[in-house]
């Protein structure tokens, strides 16, 4: 049985999910839940797009097998008072500039893995860092549950595809473009043999210069898998980043793999 969890209003990314685990697992079975604890402001959760009919239609689409898209009240009946922390990770990147926002992606995500008995769960890598919690959480928890992971899908401009793209005014989502262009740029560089993160960064900060409006939350290099910041890219590394605009905030990565050392 192969999961997708989602927070619903699906576009090409969820489906991208869904059509690898309809091509890899017998029976697919797709999650649909706002998941409230993981919001850090009430407005961002007021304001989340919930498309319900339409969700449903792209899932039938795909060939999904089953939905499973419980009410608060049956995730967080009153009395419920457990958390998952995968300390270290939920702090970084994100979680510095969302507090609790992981702890309550890795509870909602042990909860589906217990309710639905799956063999194999599909996350995307947009989310880098949560696939690196999830991961976490699996191996510390010995949860019974394969996770793969699925590259970003993007628009034809290159901004890769979220539920927030449509918050973004046209100018803003024109403007949004420079996420991806900041970080084909880092690729670039490092392709050209530039391992130096100062230096990588001074070329996608003049990059993000032209976007007016973007206001930049984090840039970092990271260790794909303790997620801590480093300061050359000798390994496969990712550069991750947050930039607002006009209060939406966007998120993007890359994998930058340097090859050997020439
Ligand atoms: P969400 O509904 O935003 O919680 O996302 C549900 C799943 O879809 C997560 O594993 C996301 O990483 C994944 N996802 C969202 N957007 C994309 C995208 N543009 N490309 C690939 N996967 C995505």
């Amino acid at each position: 049985m192969g999961l997708v969890p989602t927070m619903g209003n699906l576009h090409a990314g969820h489906r991208s999910l869904l059509a690898r685990a309809r091509n890899e697992c017998p029976f697919v079975i797709a999650t649909i839940f706002v998941n409230p604890i993981q919001f850090d402001n009430r407005e961002d959760l007021d304001k989340y797009p919930r498309t319900w009919e339409a969700d449903v239609r792209l899932c039938q689409d795909v060939g999904v097998d089953a939905i499973f898209a419980p009410s608060i009240e049956t995730m967080y009946p009153p009395q419920s008072s457990t958390f998952v922390e995968v300390k270290g990770l939920q702090d970084l990147l994100c979680g510095r500039h969302r507090p609790g926002h992981f702890v309550g992606v890795a509870t909602v995500v042990a909860k589906l893995f217990n309710i639905v008995p799956a063999d194999v769960a599909y996350f995307g890598l947009k989310d880098f860092q949560q696939t690196a919690v999830i991961q976490r959480m699996v191996s510390d928890l010995n949860f019974p549950i394969e996770i793969r992971l699925c590259p970003t899908v993007r628009e034809p401009d290159g901004l890769a595809m979220s539920s927030r793209n449509s918050r973004l005014s046209a100018d803003h989502r024109r403007q949004a473009t420079v996420l991806y262009r900041m970080l084909r740029r880092v690729s670039d560089k490092v392709s050209e043999g530039l391992r130096d993160v100062s230096q990588l960064r001074r070329y996608a900060l003049e990059e993000l210069s032209s976007a007016p409006d973007a206001v930049l939350d984090y840039l970092e290099w990271v260790d794909p898998s303790t997620l801590l910041a480093v300061d050359k890219v000798h390994q496969p590394t990712v550069v991750a980043t947050a930039v607002q605009f006009g209060g939406v905030r966007l998120i993007d990565n890359m994998l930058l793999e340097p090859g050997s050392p020439s």
